[in-house]
């Protein structure tokens, strides 16, 4: 891959490594509050004229982004790979979100923050005009995770400028090259170029970002959340905040089991389990209880993990950090220690350059193991038998985490009421995944998995202020003037 460097250069430098090589591919700037103050300043010069667009004008770049990024397919593909250590298959979710968002907003943004005529009851307003509008934030701050890189840091700037703002984008330190693609293709195809900025750097530079914006969306881990909504509150700026995960699947007894293994064996390990809405957990109705685990071993032992080099060529590709590898390790070993058991992998991969932990299932778990609570970002299946449904959303409701949920069953209707009593965000029944590209519909965390939604109606409108405004045409007798008057 050819080096990347994101600019503007500032005095310290990250350095990016494949995980899957170990070998360095790149290097970012890491910019200080004075540099960040500097983009807000252009930013907020820049976003006027940007504003001025209108939903039209700015729906005719995104149409011309879609083009360039499907032209410029194999760049991204492969600076996202270099990145991630992920496997070609995985690596394709980066064009496929941002080529769907593109379309969605540039339809739809007009339509979800068109001003609205508002008509009252009330004997003090009958007969007065009364509008609603939505008036961008101006410049608005989206901070970004390392699994997918342009999916999020991308993706969630892109309703941010449909609505009209200007946006800093803080990618994550581990991953801060590929969105420079992104940089150049929307000044190519016409974008002001400080409508959309990027400053790399870690946290010290996500939090200067936090402090010169008008909005921040944050996408990451549940403590890094807390931090930014607790220095939003300060500034008093609306934040939204997508956070981590521990999302459940119930498999019940009339399930399509071979369904249902196919979709646990891929929510697990899909980005190597580093997905906010991997499946990290798994309740099984007894009955169906063997035949599951057998299948989802089955398929486990059959996936292929390695550097990912050409499509086809691996299932699971590598862990981001060894930090991460630590994380899993030390679940699994939790878990061992309090009577679980092993039945596929449970072990780092140590014999080579790059960072992978081996597809895992365990059995014999229960709550009292992280690997059941806590947030994994691992290849891990970690399977539970239950009595029924009922201990099973028992079992599900019971964790910190929120974010979403799978029901496995042919009852479609009993699914959708086993739904409704899940918390979470967002739950399926008999699918997975899929929520991410419904941009119709909210997504988002409850509990410690977020504040706020991305997509729908509220996935724009958050980047706008609310205005009314009230025109009173003629002059009634009877007024919200009490006082008398000689007029
Ligand atoms: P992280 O919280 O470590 O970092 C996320 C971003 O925040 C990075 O850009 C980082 O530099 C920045 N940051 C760190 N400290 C900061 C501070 N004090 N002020 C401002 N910015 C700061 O998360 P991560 O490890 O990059 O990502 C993994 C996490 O993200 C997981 O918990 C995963 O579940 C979550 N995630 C959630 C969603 C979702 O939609 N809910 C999607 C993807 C990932």
């Amino acid at each position: 891959m050819t080096e990347i460097s994101a600019e503007p250069r500032g005095s310290a430098e990250l350095e990016v490594v494949n995980p899957a090589t170990g070998v360095r591919i790149g290097t970012a700037p890491v910019l200080d509050a004075a540099e960040v103050a500097a983009l807000a300043e252009r930013g907020r010069k820049a976003q006027l004229a940007w504003q001025a667009l209108g939903f039209d004008g700015r729906a005719v770049v995104f149409r011309r982004m879609q083009q360039w990024m499907a032209d410029h397919a194999d760049e991204i593909l492969e600076a996202v790979q270099a990145e991630t250590g992920r496997v070609f298959e995985d690596s394709v979710l980066e064009l496929a979100y941002p080529l769907t968002a593109l379309g969605h907003w540039a339809d739809n943004s007009g339509k979800y923050l068109r001003s609205k005529r508002i008509a009252q009851t009330s004997p003090f307003v009958l007969g007065k005009k009364m509008r609603a509008h939505y008036v961008p934030h101006g410049l608005v701050g989206i901070i970004a995770p390392w699994n997918f890189p342009i999916t999020i840091g991308f993706g969630d700037s892109i309703p941010a400028l449909a609505a009209g703002n200007a946006v800093i984008l803080k990618p994550s330190e581990i991953t801060p090259l590929s969105i420079e693609i992104v940089r150049r293709g929307l000044i190519e195809c016409g974008m002001p170029r400080a409508v959309f900025q990027v400053a790399t750097g870690a946290g010290a530079t996500g939090a200067a970002v936090v402090d010169v914006v008008d909005m921040v969306m944050f996408t990451g881990s549940t403590a890094t959340g807390r931090k930014i909504g607790a220095q939003a509150a300060q500034r008093l700026i609306p934040v939204s905040l997508e956070l981590g995960g521990k999302d459940p699947m119930i498999v019940l007894a009339d399930a399509n089991i071979e369904r249902a293994a196919n979709l646990a064996v891929f929510g697990a390990n899909v980005n190597s389990g580093q997905v906010c809405l991997s499946t990290e957990r798994f309740y099984v109705e007894a009955p169906v209880y063997d035949e599951f685990v057998a299948r989802v071993v089955a398929k486990v032992k059959a996936l292929r993990q390695g550097v990912p080099v050409a499509p086809g060529a691996v299932d699971v590709g590598a862990i981001i950090t060894e930090a991460q590898v630590g994380i899993i390790d030390a679940q699994v070993r939790d878990a061992q220690a309090k009577g679980a058991r092993v039945l596929v992998g449970g072990k780092p991969v140590t014999d080579g350059p790059g960072r992978f932990y081996q597809p895992t299932v365990l059995v014999g778990v229960d709550h009292s193991m992280t690997c059941m609570t806590e947030e994994t970002f691992g290849p891990l299946i970690p399977i539970m038998k239950v009595a029924d449904a009922e201990e099973a959303v028992r079992l599900a409701n019971d964790s910190k985490y929120g974010l979403a949920a799978t029901i496995m069953t042919r009852d479609h209707k009993r699914g959708e009421r086993l739904a409704r009593r899940i918390e979470a965000g967002s739950v399926s029944v008999n699918d997975m995944l899929t929520h991410c590209f419904a941009l119709g519909l909210p997504m988002g965390g409850v509990k410690t998995s977020g504040i706020g939604t991305r997509h729908g109606a509220d996935g724009i409108r958050k980047f706008c202020k609310k205005q009314a405004v009230l025109v009173a045409r003629s002059f009634p007798n009877r007024d919200v003037h009490f006082y008398p008057t000689d007029a």
